[in-house]
């Protein structure tokens, strides 16, 4: 049993001795002490199913005994940067992530954070095209520093700094946009940013394939291939952020793969590395030779700890066959909220692919007001039951359900039967 401090002291010393804008989701903060596969374990050893837990860490598994052994197996061996010497952790995992990738796509840059990632991926778009100026969608999430604030496109997430190169395009957004599901309409906004934002010349594009913190909302079908046709005619490169999106969490290996779409550089990081901190951005040998214009390192970017964790994961991936299980578990879980759907009036969309879902709660349907204080009862009462689920979007009225790959039928009925049962008492 759990014999370490209490939530309330460790939430004393948070207050005290950390970030004041940390958060908590829950009105009674959950201290978890455990985790294993899909469950997550608070300090009375209660266990809660974990459907969110995908998005911040987990691809395979809470501490996947696979995962966990190449982590302490290579402590023990070896834990170093790998700017200055050779080692095969990092060369085999470029490798294997290589083979996961289309078209001309090999060459790996690690880094420690997807905020990171999307910072190189932008920095090496702006070099290889000669032009500054970024688009970006609304509603996008891509980070926090400097250049990938400029680009996440959420007020929430902007501070009141300089974040200069970043153009907004309309959201092709299917439940609220003006233009429902037609992608090529959207896609017209980010020619008419080349046209009257840029001197017709752009540096490149950057976009989610589903907008994760965003609220789960999938680009409108037809939208990247117009999209990626204008920018390569304005000389831009393309970057699929698949922070989130990727790693076989929506039934495909990555994201874009629905679009019929192949970026010239795509990122990627969260759950990757199972927990470790672990960021990628791969690109074509051709434009990765932009950065031999000047000295480029990242001290721990791909060190044998990170690298051999993240190498894991792809083995258990495929051994476990996590993709055809999002796929699977995925599809079956979406239907059954459908069903919901039917049965409740607040449930105003139900979105997503694979293990990477979205409900949209509003108090209106038609006028799809957010219900956002509904939001935060249902996800606090479904804890109290047991199951953690996330939420996002702008007016934090839509559940984020993108929980571990191995979540199974069984977990997917707990969480629809455990949802109706709330709602019905509302
Ligand atoms: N891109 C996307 C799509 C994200 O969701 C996030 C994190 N929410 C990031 C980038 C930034 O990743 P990190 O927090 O690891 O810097």
């Amino acid at each position: 049993p759990y014999t370490g401090p209490s939530a309330a002291e460790i939430l004393q010393k948070r207050k005290e001795f950390l970030s004041p804008s940390l958060f908590c989701l829950y009105k009674k903060p959950l201290n978890v002490v455990d985790g294993k596969m899909q469950y997550l374990f608070d300090d009375t050893g209660r266990r809660y199913l974990d459907a969110f837990g995908g998005i911040a860490v987990v691809c395979a598994g809470h501490c996947h005994p696979d995962v966990v052994e190449a982590i302490v197996n290579q402590t023990k061996k070896i834990q170093h940067s790998t700017v200055m010497y050779l080692n095969n952790c990092i060369a085999d995992f470029a490798e294997a992530l290589a083979a996961k990738m289309p078209g001309d796509l090999k060459v790996v840059f690690f880094t420690n954070s997807g905020t990171e990632a999307n910072e190189l991926a932008m920095m090496i778009a702006r070099l290889y095209s000669g032009c500054q100026d970024v688009i970006s969608i609304r509603n996008a999430y891509h980070g926090n520093a400097a250049g990938t604030m400029g680009a996440t496109a959420q007020s929430i997430w902007k501070f009141n700094v300089v974040q200069t190169g970043v153009h907004h395009a309309v959201n092709p957004d299917q439940y609220r946009g003006a233009f429902g599901s037609d992608g090529e309409m959207y896609a017209k906004d980010v020619q008419d940013l080349i046209d009257y934002g840029t001197s017709g010349r752009v540096g490149g594009f950057i976009s989610e394939a589903i907008q994760g913190v965003g609220g789960i909302m999938e680009l409108a079908p037809g939208y990247l291939p117009a999209v990626y046709s204008s920018i390569k005619k304005a000389g831009g490169v393309t970057i699929a952020d698949e922070v989130q999106c990727g790693f076989a969490r929506t039934g495909d290996f990555w994201g874009f793969e629905a679009h019929g779409v192949v970026p010239d550089i795509v990122t990627m990081a969260k759950g990757i590395g199972n927990g470790i901190p672990l960021g990628a951005v791969v690109t074509t040998p051709e434009i990765a030779q932009v950065l031999t214009q000047r000295s480029y390192f990242n001290t721990f970017g791909g060190n044998p700890l990170c690298t051999s964790a993240g190498h894991a994961v792809l083995k258990v991936i495929e051994k476990e066959k996590l993709q055809e299980n999002a796929r699977d578990v995925g599809s079956y879980l979406k239907d059954r909220l459908h069903v919901l759907q039917d049965k409740y009036e607040i449930i105003g969309d139900v979105r997503g692919r694979g293990l990477m879902l979205g409900v949209e709660l509003v108090t209106d349907r038609d006028l799809k007001t957010p219900a956002k204080a509904e939001t935060l009862h249902i996800m606090d009462q479904m804890k109290e039951m047991g199951v953690l689920i996330g939420k996002g979007g702008f007016h934090g009225n839509v559940f984020r359900i993108t929980p571990p790959l191995c979540f199974t039928k069984e977990d997917a009925d707990y969480l629809v039967d455990v949802m109706d049962v709330i709602m019905a008492k509302m």
